[in-house]
């Protein structure tokens, strides 16, 4: 029998077994995976080597509860509330009705014997995620405010029902692999989903606020602990075996393996887990992030959720003093990604749904700044977003642009009635990068008016990968394609950036396809309105697309003039209008914008369309002039100067109410 044979058959054992077995059973290994010479532990050495393990399991748990020298950054037992979204969480767990993924809202009961291998929607991420207990957590938080005895007992018979369902069975690493890779199904297939190294991290991370919490429950006993640490063992070697390749994937794992090594230093090599975890994050915060301070992602989301792996890491290293592991220049990155997220957000705090991102909200946008503001105490626009600008000081910068990212923001003011743009425009990017090169999005007096898609949902059979792709795909943003077709390559290069006076500018170029390079110029005139030049040279022939996408409401599309004018109710509208040097077709498109995991709302898109020889550029001039008050929208025209495109120069006449203005650039 090879190993994954074995595994089955254990498996299958193991599940005859779980409906009797729940009762926990004292680990005499858990003595040999600790170092029993840790200061505290004599007691527990001296049973242990009497051959009392009974006795040294108690001792052990003693120790444990008494244990006050290792402190936890996000636990404080003497102040524990619940909100009432955990409490609900946590009550649904008790029924089995467990919280697992926001997309998928109400909760699945997973059955009275639980059937940790329910898949009610074959969506890969909520497969993972009922792995990473969510609800757990708060049992534990409601189980330390009422003291009520369920929560803990579920608790610990939840725990041991995982572990018996979940067996990670020996295997060499191609074994786990040909598991992980999806080809490997049944019951073996689990194990895919159960030990994802992300998983495992995230469980390794929340262990240790539950055992805070539950450590002083009777049913929190010594036969459980042993259980649990043998258990709590088994995930740290799995995560220093498997680490991700890449991405964030890796950067969680290496946080979490940082917080086992400290939150239990009495394993014997829970020093080298730190170790592992901070060089890993020592190493990749120069791999992952680009010197502008960009996360290689192109996410703002992740950017965001890197930046607070690699703070949490720090919280966890003062809180137990071991800051000293990380050098300044660590610090330092991490201050720049900041900075480089307060850039590229909106004055209500959200961010661009480029890629995968989520929206993120302002309650917990403020929470991430006042947290780095104890990291970075002297940083005063840090404390100016923390605060709200009742402290600090604004950054000096208006407009910013990030050039190794492809980040580009024009901006004229950090106030709620801003207009703010920004564009994207980087290199490949990673995993949750999609191929959207030169999009954008577009803030103007507390409106979000040109949003990206956004994400929808990542990752799943068939079905769920079609609702993902469409997401993905470069027509429903605000760029240009050729033949409605998705980017071949996505390696923009910035030709030109002015981010100040009243001509800013940007000419960013994409080699998007085989014979035919996108160049975008975003004029931004009098830090009021932005003019768009787009051309498409190269040798290749077909329709070219200029799309362009609304936020949700009424839009009135007028064909004839290629104009979109946005009826919003409020002071937040705009005017867009398209000029082509050659004859153009409006093209109404399907809309959507994804508000959430798979929740989205329809929107008006549109697109703007040529036909391209092989001698002659495509080029579009679009105006797009937003106001407050109806009664300012203006009249608008455009042409271009010059008769060809020119490789290194870009010259158009706009005029708005007939006030002419000739842009022009070379570079
Ligand atoms: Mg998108």
């Amino acid at each position: 029998m090879n190993n994954i044979s074995k595994y089955i058959t254990l498996t299958i054992v193991l599940l005859c077994l779980a409906g009797r077995i729940t009762a926990q059973e004292l680990r005499p290994e858990v003595f040999s995976m600790l170092n029993l010479d840790y200061p505290g532990l004599e007691k527990v050495k001296a049973l242990h080597q009497a051959g009392n393990d009974a006795e040294a399991a108690t001792a052990l748990l003693e120790y444990y509860r008494g244990r006050t020298a290792v402190k936890h950054p996000e636990v404080d037992l003497s102040k524990v509330t619940i909100s009432k979204q955990d409490q609900q969480w946590a009550d649904d767990g008790l029924e089995h009705t467990f919280f697992v993924h926001k997309g998928y809202q109400p909760s699945y009961n997973y059955g009275k014997d639980i059937n940790w291998q329910y898949w009610p929607v074959q969506d890969n991420e909520l497969r993972w995620q009922l792995h990473r207990h969510k609800w757990f957590s708060p049992m534990g938080k409601a189980y330390r405010v009422s003291g009520d005895e369920k929560y803990a007992k579920e608790w610990v018979h939840q725990y041991m029902d995982w572990i018996i369902k979940n067996p990670l069975a020996e295997m060499n690493k191609s074994e786990y692999e040909l598991i992980s890779s999806g080809e490997v199904k049944g019951d073996a297939e689990n194990v895919r989903f159960a030990w994802r190294p992300l998983e495992v991290s995230n469980r390794l991370q929340d262990q240790t606020n539950q055992f805070l919490y539950f450590v002083d429950s009777p049913h929190f006993t010594p036969e459980f602990l042993t259980e649990f640490l043998v258990n709590y063992h088994k995930h740290a070697l799995h995560i220093l075996a498997n680490y991700s390749a890449q991405g964030n994937h890796l950067l969680f794992e290496a946080q979490r393996i940082i917080y086992a090594g400290a939150f239990f230093p009495e394993y014997k090599e829970a020093t080298a887990w730190r170790k592992s975890g901070i060089d890993i994050l020592n190493r990749q915060i120069n791999v992952q992030v680009y010197d502008d301070g960009g996360q290689f992602e192109l996410d703002p989301h992740y950017h965001l959720a890197a930046i607070n792996i690699f703070c949490k890491a720090l919280y966890m290293a003062d809180a137990n003093g071991f800051r000293g592991e990380f050098p300044q220049s660590y610090l330092d990155r991490i201050e720049k990604m900041i900075l480089f997220y307060a850039n590229i957000c909106f004055p209500d705090y959200t961010n661009p749904c480029f890629s995968d991102a989520k929206l993120g909200d302002k309650p917990a946008e403020l929470k991430n700044y006042k947290d780095w503001t104890t990291l970075f105490p002297q940083n005063e626009q840090i404390r100016y977003f923390a605060t709200e600008g009742k402290e600090g000081k604004q950054p000096q910068n208006l407009s910013n642009a990030f050039k190794a990212s492809g980040f580009f923001t024009f901006r004229n003011s950090w106030q709620n009635d801003a207009t703010v743009m920004v564009v994207k425009a980087g290199p490949k990017g990673e995993w949750h990068c999609q191929p959207d090169n030169g999009t954008f999005e577009f803030w103007f007096n507390g409106k979000n008016l040109f949003p990206d898609s956004g994400a929808y949902v990542y990752a799943g059979d068939d079905e769920v990968m079609k609702l993902r792709n469409w997401f993905r795909q470069t027509m429903v943003h605000n760029t240009l394609t050729l033949d409605d077709r998705t980017l071949e390559t996505t390696e923009s290069v910035t030709k030109y950036w002015n981010g100040t006076g009243d001509v800013q500018a940007l000419v960013t170029e994409n080699p998007g396809y085989t014979g035919l390079t996108h160049r975008r110029t975003v004029f931004f005139v009098d830090q009021t309105y932005f003019v768009l030049v787009d051309e498409a040279y190269g040798d290749a022939t077909g329709e070219v697309n200029l799309h362009y996408q609304l936020a949700e409401g009424k839009v009135n599309l007028d064909p004839k003039s290629m104009t979109v004018v946005t009826d919003y109710a409020g002071n937040s509208n705009v005017k867009l209008q398209c000029f082509g040097e050659k004859p153009l077709k409006m093209k109404e498109e399907e809309g959507w914008r994804s508000t959430a995991y798979r929740q989205r709302v329809e929107r008006t898109a549109l697109s703007f369309n040529t036909a391209k020889d092989a001698k002659h550029a495509a080029r579009f001039i679009t105006v797009i002039y937003p106001y407050a008050d109806r009664a300012d929208m203006p009249a608008l025209s455009a042409k271009f100067n010059g008769k060809q495109f020119a490789a290194s120069a870009v010259d158009v006449e706009v005029k708005v109410n007939g006030k002419k203005r000739v842009l022009k650039i070379d570079f």
